[in-house]
């Protein structure tokens, strides 16, 4: 058994038996890991809230070798991100930020690129006004996808490099931006505005934070978004479901459309 510190953002919970949970972390150091917290259902429990969805502590862990479910010993906030828990709009947009990192990444493979931009977004959700939200989990979409190595192209036309000056569209199995003579090699393309593409390449050069104060496209961003959760699902094993992103966006389309 060996002991470990880290810094980690819960990602989900679970209760287990009677007074414990088991917590899914994405930590700084070991990505994506299970844990065990005994007795944290107690009442004085010494986890305080700090296992509350979202929060981001400072964590101690035992590991045993070959298993991979760890007992946490300690964990002290760092940041609880109080204002997403509380508005449920935002805890619909930081569920669908979470979920997809869980099912974009394997257990236990550090990426401190992905710590910081889920650190990132948990951090401008909580700020963001709601009309804000889209394009920020947006941007973020596009931002993780390179932080997992699914980063789709789109200076050139992923297919035969030619630059995309006219119409465009985004091919969901080519993984990136496609030219008229290229989209109909690829079933599953989707044709895009230039302005959608501008604000994707935008996504990739700038901070979310930068993002939110200067950018105030809305149909726009429906448009990159709508685009981009379809990518990421095409990255997933078939007929795995990212559920809190299918529930963002039967909310949206019902009260916000
Ligand atoms: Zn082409």
């Amino acid at each position: 058994m060996s002991i470990h510190r880290t810094h980690g953002i819960v990602l989900r919970t679970r209760k287990f038996r009677e007074s414990s949970k088991i917590i899914v972390f994405f930590t700084r150091r070991y990505g994506k890991i299970s844990a065990i917290a005994k007795g944290s259902l107690k009442p004085k429990s010494k986890f305080g809230s700090s296992l509350e969805l979202f929060t981001r502590s400072s964590l101690i862990f035992y590991r045993k070798e070959n298993r991979d479910l760890h007992t946490l010993s300690h964990s002290e906030i760092l940041n609880a991100n109080k204002n997403i828990g509380n508005d449920v709009v935002k805890l619909a947009y930081a569920s669908a930020a979470s979920e997809m990192v869980e099912r974009l990444v394997p257990d236990e493979e550090q990426n401190e690129t992905l710590y910081e931009l889920l650190n990132a977004i948990l951090k401008q959700i909580g700020v963001a006004e709601r009309n804000q939200l889209e394009l920020i989990l947006a941007s973020y979409t596009l931002k993780m996808l390179h932080a997992v190595g699914y980063g789709p192209e789109l200076a050139a036309c992923v297919r035969c490099g030619k630059d995309l000056a006219d119409k465009v569209w985004f091919g969901l199995h080519s993984g990136g931006a496609l030219c008229p003579a290229c989209h109909n090699q690829d079933l599953h393309a989707i044709e895009m505005s230039q302005a959608t593409l501008e604000l994707m390449r935008k996504f990739e050069s700038i901070s979310m934070a930068r993002l939110r104060e200067t950018c105030s496209a809305d149909k726009l961003s429906r448009d990159a978004s709508d685009i981009l959760y379809a990518f990421v699902r095409a990255q997933i094993s078939e007929g795995a479901k990212i559920r809190s992103l299918d529930f963002l966006e039967r909310m949206r389309d019902s009260s916000f459309a």
